[in-house]
């Protein structure tokens, strides 16, 4: 193991052990903040308590960025490593999404500072909750960046791995009302959780129609067995790259699902839905796709360019005019119980960003 992969190693060990979920990512935010501090780096947190850090040079300044909070807990984390690999035991996920990333991010950075080497002006932001709905993202204080490039090391995969289209996103909440009462006296209540079902059994699965994906993802009701329900509500959400098409699709359901809802007398629905973020796509021909796809052809990888329905902060700096490319970022089987990260692909990650900043390699690295 060369100096750069033990380094990484070591980095990604001590942020797995750190993960936590949003809002507490404390001891992630002050790992951060103390390794960049002590690095040299320019670092603070903006209002939102995401971290902001930059590395004045020359040119046009480039933002790199990944998120602080894992998608669960897991606190009994324990892994496997297998050369190159470090693994999930099985029993939780690993928080390799996002911290490959975020070791990558903070070697890099040591490296840029410590070697005084020549580059573009380099900005990171390190955003919270991302996983809970980009919250991080959506609510950064952007007077601190000018970059109007990104790269977002947020995707399953090697670096080769490149977005150029992703999907807009409704947030779809559901609240259903009725009367809570004992079951003995069945009359005296309303029982939400059978409304519910009532209004949710005609939907379509997976698919509101073509090219709009539909999810009903949680939902929270009743108090005990020997309670009727006098409530119910759930999260739900809805996909495309078509953004009028995904508006129209939510507005169709909350229709559908107020109409058979409130058909169950008793029984008042509320749905608030929102557009959370505009899709995206990059064009093969913009500058920043072709710079970095040809730095992937000049380290001999070759770049496999995809569309995509998931969503990261990316969708949101893109939304904000900055051209923000996604990128695999040495994680594997994200979110999953045999979640995995590979240190190889790390390296060469930092390879990479040497490349696209333009930064000499280190010597000896
Ligand atoms: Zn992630």
């Amino acid at each position: 193991m060369n100096t750069v992969t033990s380094k990484l190693r070591a980095t990604f060990l001590e942020l797995i052990k750190l993960g936590e979920v949003y809002p507490h990512e404390d001891a992630v935010i002050s790992y951060c903040l103390k390794r960049l501090q002590k690095e040299g780096v320019a670092v603070q947190q903006d209002s939102y308590g995401n971290i902001v850090a930059t590395v004045t040079g020359a040119g046009e300044p480039i933002l790199l960025s990944t998120h602080l909070d894992i998608p669960e807990p897991n606190s009994d984390l324990s892994y496997l490593e297998e050369e190159t690999i470090i693994r999930s035991d099985g029993k939780s996920i690993l928080g390799a999404d996002p911290m490959t990333g975020l070791a990558v991010l903070l070697e890099f950075m040591d490296a840029i500072r410590s070697h005084n080497t020549r580059h573009r002006p380099v900005e990171v932001l390190l955003t919270r909750g991302e996983e809970t709905g980009l919250l991080g993202a959506v609510h950064a204080d952007y007077s601190l960046l000018t970059a109007t490039q990104a790269i977002v090391l947020d995707e399953n995969g090697p670096i080769t791995k490149l977005v150029r289209r992703a999907p807009s996103y409704v947030r779809f909440d559901a609240t259903l009302q009725g009367k809570t009462g004992h079951p003995r006296l069945p009359e005296a209540g309303v029982n939400a959780l059978q409304a519910v079902v009532v209004a949710l059994a005609n939907l379509p699965w997976g698919y509101a129609c073509d090219g709009v994906t539909w999810n009903i993802g949680k939902m929270e009701a009743g108090t005990a067995r020997n309670s009727i329900p006098g409530n119910v509500s759930f999260q739900a959400e809805l996909r495309g790259f078509d953004s009028e098409q995904v508006i129209r699709e939510a507005k169709r359901l909350e229709r559908e699902i107020t109409q058979h809802a409130e058909a169950v007398p008793g029984v008042r629905c509320t749905i608030d839905h929102e557009f959370e973020f505009e899709g995206y796509a990059i064009s093969q021909d913009d500058p920043f796709m072709a710079a970095v796809t040809g730095a992937l052809k000049e380290m001999g990888l070759q770049p496999d360019v995809y569309e995509t329905f998931g969503g990261s902060d990316a969708s949101v700096f893109n939304a904000r005019g900055i051209t923000a490319l996604a990128m695999g970022a040495g994680y594997y089987n994200a979110h999953h119980y045999d979640e995995y990260a590979d240190l190889a692909d790390m390296a060469t990650i930092v390879d990479f960003l040497h490349l696209v900043v333009g930064a000499e390699k280190p010597e000896g690295s």
